[in-house]
């Protein structure tokens, strides 16, 4: 193996695993961590010629890393994306592939249903620059439709959206808002790069928090930002190297080992969690299951044409609402109370009162939120136990 970043011809597990690896001249198998804010220059000539972009090298920590820049050929490679630029976090992506595009009197559109701090971002922050955000019920394509009859700026969604996993039909939205102007931004985390690819699907721009399935495993925050090179140098190299979400090359270490598993630990994940939703469907005092790989999920149609499995996530209701949710999470025994998902933990979460909780019960119940609304992050432990632990915890409800 040479130290080039893997060809596309290789397979997906070849391309985790060796994507992007650039040797030092050590040799070392692992891929390096270069753990350095800053690089030095021979002579003042050869700095001058960096900076004026005649000499390849690395500049400054904020700029780039060689350990965050193996990450992200490793994920171009997954993505099929021309360049990727990483970031601290997953909100940090989000909000460079939103706010750098954008001016003021511009106009942008979203579904209500997004991860609660896309919608503080859109909702609460973009209004006070004079940027007009128009919210839809992303699977209806008239509500899109009659959005970009006046010009978009920018688009952002997601599908499976949070916290209950509706779908929204990524081509057909894509299709209506671009001849608007519309930029498209997907954020792709309940999916993952493995289960769809919103860029063979109209995106212009694909968003991660590697928080979640890429580190897989709960230590780091991170997140990315795939498209083309043009839109890249058009607007967000110059946003993030000057306003400065860099990601730690600690951090970027960790996610390219994630990276090197996903492609085992997601598929065992979506494996339990259908086999975790059929039995919650079955259960007396479950009365609503939303898992986006079963029949009965409002948008499965969408879903089936968009996902090659139904992700890790499940979300159900509870038979007597809050007080029946809260009775079921104080039970579980194995599964683990938290906000957080993509781990190999199985964790569990009441989005009415911790993610969801800053909105309106009106808008909660109008995205399906409902007080019974509990999410389960179906992890890496053995199926029988979570099945089990699930069960014993409904008998408390
Ligand atoms: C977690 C998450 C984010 C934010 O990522 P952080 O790494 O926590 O900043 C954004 N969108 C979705 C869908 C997420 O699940």
């Amino acid at each position: 193996m040479t130290d080039d970043p893997t060809p596309d011809s290789f397979g997906l597990a070849t391309r985790l695993v060796r994507g992007g690896l650039h040797r030092s001249p050590h040799k070392e198998t692992a891929e390096a961590i270069y753990l350095t804010s800053g690089f030095v220059y021979d002579t003042a000539e050869e700095a001058d010629a960096r900076f004026a972009g005649t000499s390849p090298g690395y500049l400054y920590g904020r700029y780039a890393n060689p350990t965050v820049r193996m990450l992200e050929e490793r994920l171009m490679g997954l993505e099929g994306a021309e360049e990727c630029l990483c970031t601290g976090s997953g909100m940090a992506a989000v909000t460079a592939s939103v706010v750098a595009p954008l001016r003021a009197g511009d106009r942008v559109a979203a579904p209500r249903a997004l991860f609660s701090s896309c919608l503080w971002l859109l909702d609460t922050y973009l209004p006070r620059f004079g940027v007009e955000v128009v919210f839809v019920d992303g699977d209806d394509l008239d509500q899109w439709r009659a959005a970009a009859a006046k010009p978009l700026k920018l688009v952002l969604l997601e599908s499976p959206s949070n916290p209950v996993l509706g779908g929204v039909d990524l081509k057909a939205v894509a299709d209506i808002v671009k001849p608007a102007g519309a930029i498209v931004v997907v954020d792709n985390v309940f999916a993952t790069p493995l289960l769809q690819q919103p860029l063979t699907l109209g995106a212009d721009v694909v968003v991660y928090s590697t928080t979640k399935h890429m580190d897989g495993q709960g230590r780091t925050l991170g997140g990315a930002i795939l498209a083309s090179k043009a839109l890249m140098d058009e607007h967000y190299r110059d946003f993030l190297r000057h306003t400065g979400p860099a990601l730690s090359p600690f951090n970027a270490w960790v996610i390219l080992k994630g990276l090197e598993t996903i492609h085992l630990r997601v598929p065992a994940q979506c494996t339990s969690a259908a086999r975790i939703a059929d039995a919650l469907a079955a259960h007396p005092k479950v009365t609503r299951v939303l898992y986006p790989g079963r029949a009965d999920h409002p948008q499965r149609a969408i879903h089936a044409r968009q996902m090659s499995a139904g992700g890790t996530l499940v979300a159900l209701e509870i038979a007597g609402g809050r007080e029946g949710a809260f009775r079921f999470l104080d039970a579980l025994q194995l599964i683990d109370i938290s906000n957080n998902l993509g781990d190999a933990k199985s964790l569990a979460t009441h989005p009415a009162t911790t993610t969801h909780r800053r909105i309106t019960e009106a808008q909660r119940l109008h995205i399906g939120v409902t007080p019974g609304t509990v999410r389960i992050s179906v992890g890496l432990e053995t199926c029988e136990d979570l099945l089990a632990d699930i069960a014993q915890a409904l008998e408390a409800v």
